[in-house]
């Protein structure tokens, strides 16, 4: 038979049912104990002991723990590693337990301290200081569906910022990846294939419970000063808030107002073309090598995360741009007024992750602290800039912001000492001379101290002991120590003096003055710590109740930060204020690459500036040129360099005007992607195939290599028919590198195509690449000379050399691989011509209907008739 289950066991079956699916912290004295599982679990991926504790059903159990006092190291590597936790907390003393007990008339020897999940601690929901990273975000995302349409909700509960928006199934994995969530929830069955989504509840995702939680949050009769929601939105935002109920267990963390985004006012970007152009990682998955890597200058954490939410999500709005760039561009014009600024913001305390830990109830007396200076600082700032002339708008906007909390400021230099402490148990936070009471009670306390180091003094020359201590501990409070040797002077009953323990090497004694001056002591600190603690939820309500205006002047310091290290970096690269027009050309002179040419610098060599000029007569460029010449970079380059514009920012290059993009494509061919072991032909025609159904004339597309996955003839006529698509049907702007010379025909039937190549040289037996756009068709592949280039045996050369020849002498005898391709129709001609027959069959049908004239049998019919007729011409 199986034996039974003690009654922590039982206790601990329970909440880890509650815990679902998390790992269950289970405290036990100055330890979180894993159990089972959890424990096998947690310290593999700790590289901590796993031991057992007795039995559970006669079975051992696994066991491991982690000491309290440093759980929070350990919670960041399990959440890293993709884990969520539930903390089980004791709710009650042994004491209060024991009492309990008595009251219940049970036992009191067996009584178990009750405990309770407290919090759960999960990836999208951190706000601790030690396990979020200061430059970037972490936002925790709802997803929903409404009759057909989705609604995200998404927030950063660190700072509170969160953002409603809606998008169709087929882009729900494009907004994903620009909202980068750590976390996603969406409704049990959620059909869509997202990866590691968390399942809530059906039921938490209702639009109207979605409405009258914010309506509550932000107590407003309706939502409308914030945005236009719809319901998809609300529903999902509902789903969000019930999650953040669950997860702080009633306690709600900082939720600023949710902020509408519109899918218009920015630049769409899919989940592949922003992997492939390594705007916040780069490939390897760091931030090395990412683009903005290579532009942050901010010197703030909040600076950093706004900019990479600009970079995620560039604009579409003239206006909205330039008011970004003009800032910038103030900045870059006064080197001196830059500096200034950024030294105060480099000392500038991170407010908003402050306050998000102050409203979420885990703030500390030095987050009290951090507000206090922040919002002080941001006041010096508003006066500096507010002297200034000739600010632009985005600036007159930002100051107002960031001049109000005059009170709570002064009321918090006054109330808190200069470096408030992160434990606030301990007190010793509120300062001096701000309430006279606990000043009265410090000083109680401070005179008693003195009255008990006067006594030390005292009792060594009565006793005649020179090392006689009076010391304090946690367990005995004050007591008088002595060694040994000495002891038998205390022991004496005339003495004054009361054994309490004898150690080893110390015998220690209690006396009546001690004793009633630690009574004083203990007493008022009591009490003084009973008052800094109503002074600290007093404090802690004036920063709550001013959350939303605190939050604004984060994000307005933000915001600075952005612009003036924005302008710090285009001085440092010499960049360029692009100039944004609403026309559909590109014009880049002298771009480059911004990772490249860091990259290049670094080893001391010189990145080759080329020009890029798409107009609606000229759009779309089909590069060519041996490998490494440069195609990959050229192409790169000129999309970050929109990307960066429509961001707000100066540009690596030494003039742009761009004509706003609404969406911008980054396609690498398979045979590239392979190399990095993520990508097969499959995945670059499914991500090419969103192109040629997603791209408009206003979209700007790079296509690098598409259709070298597959065979030489296969890849050819597919890339042949993508450019012709893109051509006439897209009509976008596009950059094309390929290594397919039979392409360049394409320039005698598609007028906006012309024919680019990278330049390079054979100089005596050795490829010399000059990374040099040039106009014209490359003349020849050169893959044999970079074979050599990069070490292939002279004799593999040799011999590929002698096959080259073969081929190429077999492919003049047959006319070349693209005879005859030329005097095809195009492609989108083909099937337009069906179509139209087909069509105007139909609509011929339809013309001999007299409605009026068919009763409804005979309109049936007909409705049959189109239908099949239909079904028959379907291509
Ligand atoms: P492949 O066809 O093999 O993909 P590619 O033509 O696309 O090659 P890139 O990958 O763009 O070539 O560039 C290869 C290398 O050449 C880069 O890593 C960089 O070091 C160097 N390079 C590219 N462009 C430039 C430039 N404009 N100036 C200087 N060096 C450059």
């Amino acid at each position: 038979m199986a034996g039974k289950s003690t009654p922590m066991m039982e206790q601990y079956h329970a909440l880890k049912q509650e815990a679902e699916g998390c790992l269950l912290f289970y405290r036990m004295g100055d330890f979180f104990e894993l159990f089972f599982d959890d424990a096998k679990t947690a310290s593999a991926i700790l590289d901590i002991a796993l031991t057992a504790r007795g039995k559970d059903q006669d079975n051992p159990v696994p066991m491991c723990g982690v000491p309290v006092h440093s759980a929070e190291g350990y919670l960041a590597r399990l959440i890293k590693a993709g884990c969520r936790v539930a903390i089980a907390d004791q709710v009650e003393t042994p004491e209060e337990a024991k009492q309990r007990a008595k009251r219940e008339g049970s036992p009191v020897s067996k009584v178990l301290v009750k405990r309770d999940i407290v919090r759960f601690v999960t990836a999208g929901t951190l706000t601790e200081e030690a396990l979020l990273e200061p430059r970037r975000a972490n936002t925790l995302a709802a997803i929903c569906d409404v009759r057909g349409t989705i609604g995200i909700a998404s927030c950063d509960i660190s700072t509170g910022q969160m953002v409603l928006q809606r998008c169709e199934h087929v882009d729900l994995n494009a907004a994903l990846a620009q909202i980068g969530a750590s976390e996603v929830v969406a409704p049990q069955g959620f059909e869509h294939a997202v990866d590691n989504v968390i399942e809530r509840p059906r039921g938490d995702f209702g639009s109207d419970e979605g409405e009258r939680r914010l309506k509550s949050l932000h107590e407003v009769k309706t939502l409308d000063a914030f945005g236009d929601f719809t319901r998809e939105m609300l529903a999902a935002a509902g789903g969000l808030i019930a999650y953040l109920d669950h997860v702080g267990r009633g306690n709600l963390p900082l939720l600023l107002p949710p902020q509408l985004r519109a899918n218009d006012t920015q630049m769409a970007m899919d989940e592949a073309t922003r992997a492939s152009l390594e705007i916040l990682t780069s490939q390897q998955g760091g931030r090395n090598g990412s683009l903005i890597a290579a532009v942050d200058r901010c010197v703030t954490g909040a600076g950093a995360r706004q900019l990479a939410d600009d970079l995620a999500a560039p604009l579409c709005d003239l206006n909205a741009i330039s008011a970004r760039l003009a800032l910038v561009h103030y900045f870059h014009a006064d080197p001196l007024l830059r500096a200034d600024l950024r030294e105060v913001l480099r000392a500038l305390p991170d407010i908003g992750r402050a306050l998000g830990r102050v409203v979420a109830g885990r703030g500390s007396p030095r987050d009290l602290g951090q507000i206090r200076d922040g919002l002080a600082d941001a006041r010096r700032i508003r006066d500096f800039l507010g002297q200034k002339v000739d600010r632009p708008t985005l600036l007159e906007r930002l100051l107002p912001i960031m001049g109000g909390h005059g009170a709570l400021v002064d009321l918090m230099q006054r109330a808190l000492v200069a470096a408030p402490p992160t434990e606030r148990q301990n007190g010793g936070f509120i300062a001096e001379g701000y309430d006279a009471a606990l000043d009265e009670l410090r000083q109680v306390s401070g005179n008693a101290r003195r009255a008990i180091t006067s006594l030390e003094a005292r009792y060594r020359e009565d006793t005649g002991v020179a090392s006689l201590k009076i010391k304090h501990n946690g367990v005995l409070g004050y007591f008088i120590e002595v060694p040994p040797k000495h002891a038998d002077a205390l022991m004496a009953p005339d003495s004054g003096f009361t054994h309490r323990q004898t150690m080893a090497n110390a015998v220690r004694f209690n006396s009546l003055s001690l004793h009633e001056e630690a009574g004083r002591i203990s007493e008022a600190g009591g009490h003084a710590l009973a008052a800094e603690e109503s002074h600290f939820e007093e404090l802690t309500a004036q920063v709550v109740a001013a959350r939303q205006a605190i939050a604004a002047t984060a994000s307005a310091l933000a915001r600075l930060d952005v612009s003036a290290g924005q302008a710090e970096r285009a001085a440092e690269g010499d960049w360029c204020k692009p100039e944004i027009r609403a026309d559909k050309g590109l014009q880049i002179e002298d771009g480059r690459h911004p990772v490249v040419e860091a990259a290049l610098a670094a080893s001391g060599d010189r990145f080759v500036a080329n020009d890029c000029a798409l107009s609606e007569q000229d759009r779309l460029w089909l590069i060519g040129g041996p490998n490494m010449g440069g195609k990959s970079t050229f192409l790169r380059q000129n999309a970050l360099i929109v990307l960066l514009a429509q961001a707000g920012g100066y540009v690596p290059a030494a003039n742009a005007t761009i004509g706003l993009v609404d969406r911008l494509f980054s396609r690498v061919g398979a045979s590239d992607n392979l190399a990095r072991g993520r990508s097969t032909f499959m995945v670059e025609m499914v991500e090419t195939a969103a192109i040629l159904s997603q791209a408009t004339e206003r979209s700007f597309v790079i296509l690098d290599e598409v259709g070298r996955g597959t065979s030489t003839y296969d890849g050819l006529a597919l890339a042949w028919a993508v450019v012709e698509a893109v051509h006439e049907t897209n009509r976008c702007r596009c950059l094309f590198a390929t290594h397919y010379h039979e392409l360049a025909r394409l320039a005698d039937s598609c007028d906006a195509l012309s024919l680019h190549h990278v330049r390079a040289r054979e100089w005596k037996g050795d490829l010399v690449l000059l990374h040099e756009l040039a106009e014209g068709p490359a003349d020849r592949s050169y893959g044999l000379a970079v074979a050599r280039l990069a070490g292939i045996p002279k004799p593999v050369v040799a011999r590929a050399k002698s096959v080259l020849d073969k081929l190429e002498k077999g492919r003049a005898e047959t006319g070349g691989l693209a005879a005859g391709l030329g005097d095809l129709p195009l492609f989108a001609a083909v099937g337009e011509a069906e179509e139209e027959s087909a069509g105007d069959h139909l609509r011929e049908r339809l013309a001999s209907y007299e409605v009026d004239a068919m009763s409804p049998r005979e309109a049936l019919e007909a409705l049959y008739e189109l239908k099949k007729h239909a079904k028959s011409t379907e291509i």
